[in-house]
């Protein structure tokens, strides 16, 4: 994937640890978005994360899951609107991209 900046949170794929939209809008529902990982402590080949309990991949990743139906996110047949960073613990509030 080279050195691509993610969409979302504008950091660097490679370098960064998390990305921080951690929600995604599918079928016009709120996810949290797959956190959940196997190979711990590795670095995501696709988008540079590490992974690690409760870190995100960047959106485009062909490694994220999809929440819903748990197939991969960028196939599957779910309608992935938009992603969103929540701003506070209660998840009231929503940055939202895209
Ligand atoms: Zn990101
Ligand atoms: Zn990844
Ligand atoms: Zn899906």
């Amino acid at each position: 994937m080279g050195y691509a900046k993610c969409g979302d949170c504008g950091q660097q794929m490679i370098g960064s640890t998390s990305c921080t939209f951690n929600e995604i809008q599918i079928d016009g529902q709120w996810y949290k978005r797959d956190t959940e990982y196997y190979d711990l402590g590795e670095t995501c080949h696709d988008c540079g994360i590490v992974n690690e309990k409760g870190n995100i991949h960047h959106f485009g990743c062909d490694i994220e899951r999809c929440p819903k139906c748990g197939g991969q996110l960028i196939s599957c047949d779910c309608e992935k609107t938009r992603v969103c960073r929540t701003t506070n613990a209660n998840g009231k509030g929503k940055t939202i991209c895209g």
